[in-house]
């Protein structure tokens, strides 16, 4: 069943996040809520959804699907997504394992998976496993704010929407306190500090002085964030789950970070390493090694809809990561809004939503 037409939709949505000053906290990169929608159609007349890594590089993967990866896929089969993925990686190895090619080539996964279960008539998660969770745990993974007080309010805004479980971007011992005081004890908090430690030594220092305030995980605590030892030497001083993934390139990197000892919780992002498909490797590497897997996924469309049937469909329950912001248009309305801390799985086929363009 050839495919016969890859489509690209930039999709750009005003947002707000709680912050008081406007972005002072460390967000003022982002303008918008940016995020690349790819429409895979097949001769059959079936179409699929997916999700490149967006953001401020959204433009440069919607670049590298309309002119490599796009063209590539006009006349392949779709039902061969395992060959076709193993092509094109191979066609396009030398621009990099994670980046925008890599983004692109994720979405046009997600979107081939979607069509599978169309064609299948049933719901992706019926596709990856038997847990047929029909709702998720969600976890609030709050931007960063930079202002205790912010923090504060926002912890609490997460809490009375029902969020359980919250994630701080925050590196400020202040903001942490202050998130901590506003959730209740048993909400356990996760620290994202996206690499800004420069050494092992100063990671570990932080991991000691939360120590205590109920932390499931602090992530990607070093720079940079392919220095696995460096991790691994964390972990084994911190006395806290160390967690990293979505920056590393594919599930080989994910064998080697396993290899090291270096986390409790791995992060594969199914709109940066490779779709469904990676996301399957990564697991099955994770399950091996002990290790939990606890999806990146910090967007709003198919590639989070996809991540929900993933953990749908695992046989270990674990949260969602869902982005603390509010969009003016998300591209799925209010159908993934959280409710009493949970996400409802769409039973329909393939994704089982269409996006709102
Ligand atoms: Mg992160």
């Amino acid at each position: 069943m050839k495919i016969t037409g890859v489509e690209t939709h930039l999709h750009r949505s005003a947002f707000t996040y709680g912050a008081s000053t406007g972005g002072v906290g460390g967000n003022l990169h982002l303008r918008s809520m940016d995020t690349l929608l790819v429409r895979v159609e097949c001769e059959d007349g079936v179409h699929g959804w997916g999700e490149g890594f967006g953001f401020t590089l959204a433009e440069t993967t919607q670049d590298a699907v309309d002119r490599l990866i796009g063209p590539a896929c006009i006349g392949q089969d779709s039902r061969d997504i395992a060959g076709l993925g193993r092509m094109l990686q191979r066609r396009f190895h030398n621009f990099g394992r994670n980046g925008p090619v890599t983004f692109g080539l994720s979405a046009i996964d997600i979107a081939l998976w979607d069509i599978a279960g169309r064609r299948a008539g049933k719901p992706l998660h019926a596709l990856l496993g038997h847990a047929a969770r029909k709702r998720v745990p969600a976890y609030a993974s709050l931007l960063r704010y930079g202002a205790a007080e912010d923090v504060a309010d926002n912890t609490a805004a997460a809490v009375s929407r029902g969020y359980r479980r919250i994630k701080l971007h925050e590196v400020d011992l202040a903001c942490i306190r202050a998130a901590r005081d506003a959730a209740p004890p048993e909400v356990p908090l996760m620290l994202d500090i996206n690499c800004a430690w420069n050494s092992a030594e100063e990671a570990i220092g932080f991991c000691c002085a939360v120590a205590g305030m109920n932390i499931r995980w602090v992530e990607e605590p070093t720079w940079p964030p392919g220095d696995f030892a460096a991790i691994a030497r964390v972990r084994a001083a911190a006395g806290c789950g160390i967690a990293a993934g979505e920056n590393l390139g594919g599930p080989i990197d994910f064998q080697r970070l396993f290899a090291e000892g270096a986390v409790d919780v791995a992060q594969p992002s199914i709109t940066k390493h490779g779709g469904v498909s990676a996301m399957l490797e990564v697991a099955a590497l994770a399950k091996a090694a002990g290790v939990a897997v606890v999806p990146h996924s910090p967007y709003f469309g198919p590639g989070l809809l996809a991540t929900l049937h993933v953990l749908a469909a695992m046989e270990q329950e674990e949260p969602l990561e869902v982005y603390f912001a509010d969009l003016d248009a998300p591209p799925y309305g209010d159908a993934l809004a959280v409710r009493d801390g949970f996400v409802a799985v769409p039973e329909g086929p393939g994704l089982g939503l269409e996006p709102v363009l």
